[in-house]
């Protein structure tokens, strides 16, 4: 079962300490959202599953240490919470301070397994060897120690839990939520709107849809720049630029196939792109290998390129249907350590640029010509082979910079 079909997610939470989920699976949004079947979360109390009179479910660490959560009920609790699943495959993760770092990708993930089982550990953690053949992921919550695993699995059902349609009331609350596309969320403000002295922002209170749009875009950027600028790394930017973006490649004498440049700027929510070529024979052919793309497909959402000569048709172009000049990024074949920038730093560049944004690319011999002056280098996105089809160099870029995550 998917959250993304719409479909309630199963959850089996094996834990020694089940009064601790009372409250929390019945107060508030999940609590609803637990009555009303949107989310299924059942627990194994792995108590019942202890051996002896004292229902003893650890022992001590060989070679001194504190207490360890025994594999044999552990074992037996496990096939419990799998008898849970009804059948359904279960992905068995493991809250642990040396797991992988809990990211929205991580939940989006184990929001799409059919059932869910999270192993509570406690005192010193639980026995290796059952670790290593049983848990599919091991994921912590930050960089601390807690003293069990609860709190995590609480983290991890909660924030798995939003993600199925209804949960939250306003459907876009989430996709507009810190990380979902990757960048921090924008500041948020209620009544009163002037508040001991200080005001809410105007464009807040001025019902212009677009301009309140755009203000939280830009909020949203300024928090990620200055307060996560790692999490650029894997956000698509496209949502946030404050212009168009768009795509130019410049070609000499090697194939180029127009039919990918379209489909890849289609894919990405581009303009048509630009194809220039300095030789007239070639823009000659080029622009009938274009038209023909046209006539082909007649109707569909076509991006055919425009062929042009050079940088001043675009630029002209540009001016004609954007109010700001573009920021000019540009694919070369310099390192870091000859002046070129990193992808991380054009994407910042990109982010804080007050108006368009163009990417250029092209074969190995125009990319060894310098640049023109007041563009960005954007350092080689793959470093062989060199001579790459411009239209996979394209995809490649337009991906790292565009591409949902
Ligand atoms: N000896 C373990 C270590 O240093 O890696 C710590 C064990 S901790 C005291 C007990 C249990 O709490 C763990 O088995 C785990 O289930 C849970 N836990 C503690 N910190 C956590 C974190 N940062 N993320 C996820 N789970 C955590």
């Amino acid at each position: 079962m998917s959250a993304d079909k719409g479909l309630s997610p199963r959850v089996t939470i094996v834990t020694a300490f089940p009064e601790f989920f009372g409250d929390f699976l019945s107060t508030s949004i999940l609590g609803r959202a637990v009555k009303n079947g949107l989310v299924q979360v059942e627990l194994v109390n792995l108590r019942d599953f202890g051996r002896g009179g004292y229902r003893q479910i650890d022992d001590y660490a060989f070679g001194s240490g504190g207490m360890v959560l025994a594999a044999p009920q552990l074992q037996d609790a496990l096939s419990e919470a799998r008898r849970r699943g009804g059948g359904k495959r279960p992905f068995v993760v493991y809250p642990s301070p040396q797991g992988a770092l809990l990211t929205q990708e991580i939940v989006e993930t184990l929001a799409q397994q059919e059932h869910v089982i999270i192993l509570c550990g406690h005192y010193e953690g639980m026995d290796e060897r059952f670790v290593e053949r049983e848990v599919d992921l091991e994921i912590s919550i930050g960089d601390c120690v807690l003293t069990g695993g609860e709190i995590p699995a609480m983290t991890v059902v909660d924030a798995m839990s939003r993600l199925v349609p209804g949960v939250v009331g306003r459907g876009e609350a989430v996709a507009e939520d810190s990380f979902y596309r990757g960048m921090l969320d924008h500041p948020h403000y209620t009544r009163p709107a002037s508040w001991e002295g200080m005001e809410v922002p105007p464009v807040l209170l001025s019902g212009d849809e677009a301009g309140v749009l755009a203000w939280r875009r830009a909020q949203a950027v300024e928090r990620t720049l200055a307060r996560r600028p790692d999490l650029l790394a894997r956000a698509a930017i496209g949502d946030y630029l404050s212009g168009g973006a768009y795509l130019a490649v410049s070609v000499g004498k090697e194939q180029v196939s127009l039919a990918a440049l379209s489909a890849l700027c289609r894919v990405y929510g581009l303009g048509r792109p630009f194809l220039m070529a300095g030789d007239p024979e070639r823009r000659h052919a080029l622009s009938d290998e274009a038209e023909l793309l046209e006539t082909a497909s007649p109707g569909k959402e076509l991006c055919p390129p425009r062929i042009v000569g050079g940088w001043a048709r675009v630029l002209e172009w540009i001016q004609r249907h954007e109010p700001d000049r573009p920021l000019l990024i540009v694919e070369v074949l310099s390192r870091p350590e000859e002046g070129a920038l990193h992808g991380l730093e054009v994407k910042r560049r990109c982010l804080e640029w007050k108006g368009p944004v163009m990417f250029h690319l092209s074969g190995p011999e125009q990319r060894k010509q310098p640049g023109e002056g007041g563009e960005v280098l954007l350092t080689s996105l793959v470093r062989e082979p060199e001579d790459l089809p411009l239209e996979v160099r394209a995809a490649i870029a337009l991906d790292r910079f565009l591409g949902k995550r």
